[in-house]
């Protein structure tokens, strides 16, 4: 039988004649980064339920934290370029990719655009260097897909605040020295003024702070997810985010986080496919390669133009984003098509690969696991439905 080269998903996409110079350095050295410090680990790594931490200096050094802002010792990294990059790491586990997610749009993110100079001074530098890391507490034991119901509350009392609640699945929590912490306010008296929700920065070491380890996932087990529980913790007034008060605060920065999250969940659907494409070009059954059988190319096929959709989707709403006219219902598409497929992809490929598709020698079962996870956070495929379905018909379905 002749078998020839196969066409790779790059020369079929095509988007590399419109890259910069500068976007193909970054995507090629986080693509090196990944596959020789990363990948020859990351099954042991799924397996004990480790996030690499000593990797952080290297990806700091790759300006890979807080990439896409600018100034305070950041990147400031075009969209194109960053989503890249994020795809690079996504490639390699969708645990490395949440870790610089949470750190640039979930904690950084909010201090350089809602925080005061002195806030940003104060950690966006040392944040952007990894010497700080940053985690973002919106999701409650009974507060998901509705943080409006949230129940963590802020009195004040002088000038500081007092804290009370519980955060649930948060990512980089147990070892975060930093979090970004969204709580129901009481302006002036307790008993008065409207509700509100404001953005407190906690620091590791103030009282009532801890972040116990959520143990036991399935998913994301390279990555670190915690609880956040306040019992009477004090923060000063110089701690609260200025600039920002009511949801749109936490929203704006999970806008930002979901446009990252729709272009890097097809570096898992990529590390998905190439698996099953060179898995099934070896692998022989009836006296061929299960490549030759109609059925198996019929999935390939679809895995391929789907993965090459997503990627023209996410590369034309990127440019977009560097033109400051991506929509949040934009965004909203992307995560969910892209996301939404990346997980069909992978189970597609688990399949493809038979019994040993279950085995973490193969990034395939790993990927799988994790996208379960990244189908739910950043809101969930079923919210992002129903704010596409609003924007379209006009109607609030939630
Ligand atoms: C590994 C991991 C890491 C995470 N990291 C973070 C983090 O760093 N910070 C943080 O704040 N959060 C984080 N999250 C939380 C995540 O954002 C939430 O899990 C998510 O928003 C969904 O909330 P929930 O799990 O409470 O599900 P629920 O909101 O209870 O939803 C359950 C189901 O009901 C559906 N549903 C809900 N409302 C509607 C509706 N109106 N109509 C139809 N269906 C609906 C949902 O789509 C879902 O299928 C993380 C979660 C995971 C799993």
């Amino acid at each position: 039988m002749n078998i020839a080269e196969p066409l790779s998903l790059e020369a079929l996409t095509a988007i590399e004649h419109l890259l910069t110079e500068e976007e193909r350095m970054i995507r090629d050295s986080v693509r090196r980064f990944v596959r020789e410090k990363f990948l020859p680990r990351a099954g042991r790594l799924y397996e004990d339920e480790q996030f690499p931490q000593d990797l952080i200096p290297q990806m700091a050094e790759m300006g890979l934290l807080g990439a896409n802002l600018e100034g305070y010792g950041c990147a400031g990294m075009g969209a194109v370029a960053y989503g890249l990059a994020l795809q690079e790491l996504e490639y390699g586990d969708s645990g490395m990719r949440s870790f610089a997610s949470v750190q640039g749009s979930l904690c950084m993110y909010p201090i350089w655009r809602y925080g005061n100079e002195e806030q940003k001074e104060r950690f966006l530098p040392r944040m952007a260097k990894g010497e700080a890391i940053g985690c973002f507490g919106l999701t409650e034991p009974d507060s998901g897909s509705d943080p409006g119901s949230m129940t963590t509350y802020a009195v004040r009392d002088g000038n500081e605040w007092i804290l009370n609640g519980a955060k649930m699945w948060i990512t980089n929590a147990p070892f975060a020295h930093l979090a970004v912490v969204w709580a129901k306010v009481k302006e002036g008296d307790k008993a008065f003024g409207p509700e509100t929700i404001r953005g407190f920065l906690v620091e590791r070491g103030m009282n009532g702070f801890e972040t116990p380890t959520v143990h036991g996932k399935m998913s994301l087990r390279a990555s670190a997810t915690g609880e956040i529980v306040l019992t009477d913790c004090r923060v000063p007034d110089a701690n609260v985010l200025p600039g920002v008060k009511g949801l749109g605060g936490p929203l704006s920065c999970l806008n930002q986080a979901r446009f990252g999250i729709a272009f890097a969940a097809l570096g898992a659907a990529k590390s998905c496919y190439e698996t099953a494409v060179s898995y099934a070009r070896t692998r022989v059954q009836f006296g061929v390669p299960i490549a030759a059988k109609q059925l198996i190319q019929a999935q390939l096929v679809e895995m391929a133009s789907e993965i090459v959709k997503g990627e023209l989707l996410t590369f034309h709403y990127a440019r977009l984003k560097e033109l400051n006219k991506l929509t949040p219902q934009q965004v909203s598409l992307a995560k969910k098509n892209n996301v939404g497929w990346a997980l069909e992809i992978a189970r597609i490929a688990r399949g493809i690969l038979g019994g040993n598709g279950i085995l973490l020698e193969y990034p395939v079962i790993r990927h799988m696991m994790n996208l379960e996870s990244v189908y739910t956070y950043e809101g969930t495929n079923e919210v992002h439905t129903l704010i596409l379905g609003k924007a379209l018909t006009g109607i609030d379905a939630f």
